[in-house]
């Protein structure tokens, strides 16, 4: 989402006469578009600014600001803990930044503009992509959740979806310039409404399907409680639509669930992963798990281990919790799972889904799948880079070809995060 609004602040600030720097020592601006969901997040953001202090000092005209989630979430104390940053936008108020900086470069230091707009979708605004194999799309903004220990709705606001046609104007743009491969985007995507129609998550993916058929289709983030039958219908009727949810659980256990305040229980969500399964045979799925949540204890922990068993994810981001100021857990739970047994919980679950994705990696060598080639490997010119519908990495002898092609690639080996293949003659 963060690499979507940075795209979409290019184009504003294009728009607005500003031109990207190639290095820091040219730019008269350094702008970090930046993410409070984690407080790692937060520490890098600070690292560098305490790196920009050097740089300002040798080039004292230099403007810093902050835009995305962090202003919005730190408003109060950012100037004060920070006093080289020089202006401030909200991931609401990105058109505003020509403004904030003209203001900021005539003298007039900490200013900043972070008001919620529920209106604001930036439908319309042309992101400045930098990739044109594949492109991010996003057709939703915010979330009506209120996840105990999440950020995102006290740092983007309530949710609000982007027009139909507008979403079919763009794919349909997208796949006239080149582009193989669409990710449609949302905090939570598969709450999308239309804002006039009031169609849903479905229909818009069976709508962009049909408008681009040649074009691989994506979407993430789905919440659970929002993964209706009719959108796994459409994803088995529609052979474009990629076969893979990303549907983060973040606990195994119920009780936490309802601590959490995900809005399901975990035999609803091992429900729907059946229900999908019956529908669409040799699907993937991945996941997001936090370990040791306020109030978790050993056997909650274990019935996440227990899921993550029985479900076999293909991949997984895993953290420990961690409070973030202002949340519903910050402010009514007890942070009673101390650093040392999260640690060791959380190095339970990346041990178990490493041993799972090697396994189900291991179970691909001998089969040939499909691969969309991205890139070029890292480590050979001779090897293509590529995914998988289901979502796998895959490293390939490339033959005679490129990136953007669709490739049959048989697999001769894996590891825990990526498959190794060979291109086969006849594709
Ligand atoms: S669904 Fe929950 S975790 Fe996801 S963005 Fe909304 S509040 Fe956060």
């Amino acid at each position: 989402m963060n690499q979507a609004d940075s795209d979409i602040i290019t184009t504003l600030l294009g728009n607005g006469g500003y031109r990207q720097a190639s290095s820091e020592e040219e730019a008269g601006i350094i702008l970090l578009n930046t993410c409070a969901v984690r407080e790692n997040a937060v520490e890098r953001i600070a690292h560098y600014l305490q790196h920009l202090k050097g740089v300002k000092k040798r080039y004292p005209d230099l403007l810093v600001g902050l835009s995305g989630c962090i202003p919005q979430y730190r408003r109060e104390t950012l100037f004060d803990d920070f006093p080289l940053l020089d202006f401030l936008a909200g991931p609401d108020t990105y058109r505003a930044l020509p403004s904030l900086i003209a203001e900021a470069a005539s003298g007039c230091r900490r200013v900043s503009r972070l008001d919620f707009d529920t209106s604001e979708t930036y439908v319309g605004v042309e992101p400045s992509r930098s990739a044109t194999l594949s492109a991010f799309v996003p057709v939703m903004r915010g979330c009506n959740n209120m996840c105990a220990f999440c950020v995102v709705p006290f740092t983007r606001g309530r949710e609000r979806s982007h027009p139909t046609e507008a979403v079919l104007n763009e794919v349909r743009a997208l796949s006239e310039s080149g582009c193989r491969e669409i990710t449609l985007l949302g905090q939570n995507v598969n709450s999308y409404r239309d804002p006039a129609a009031g169609t849903d998550f479905s229909r818009l993916l069976d709508a962009v399907s049909r408008e681009v058929p040649g074009i691989r289709i994506r979407f993430t983030t789905s919440h659970p409680k929002d993964m209706s039958c009719s959108l796994a219908e459409t994803m088995a009727a529609r052979p474009n639509i990629c076969n893979h949810i990303h549907l983060p659980v973040q606990s195994g256990s119920t009780r936490m669930l309802g601590r959490m305040n995900r809005g399901h229980t975990i035999e609803e969500y091992r429900d729907r992963i059946g229900m999908i399964r019956n529908m669409i045979p040799g699907i993937s799925f991945s996941t997001d798990l936090i370990a040791g949540f306020c109030g978790e204890t050993e056997d909650d922990h274990r019935k996440t281990l227990e899921l993550m068993r029985d479900i076999r994810f293909d991949s997984a981001f895993m953290f420990y919790y961690s409070v973030r100021p202002g949340t519903p857990a910050a402010r009514t739970m007890h942070d009673d799972v101390s650093e040392d047994v999260k640690k060791r919980r959380l190095q339970e679950i990346i041990d178990l889904q490493n041993s799972i994705s090697s396994e189900l990696f291991g179970e691909a060598v001998g089969t040939v799948v499909e691969v969309l080639a991205e890139t070029e490997s890292r480590r050979s010119s001779l090897q293509l880079m590529g995914r998988t519908e289901t979502n796998r990495v895959v490293v390939f002898d490339r033959g005679r070809h490129s990136p953007g092609d669709l490739v049959r690639v048989k697999i001769t080996g894996s590891s825990s995060a990526t498959l190794r293949g060979e291109a086969l003659p006849d594709y």
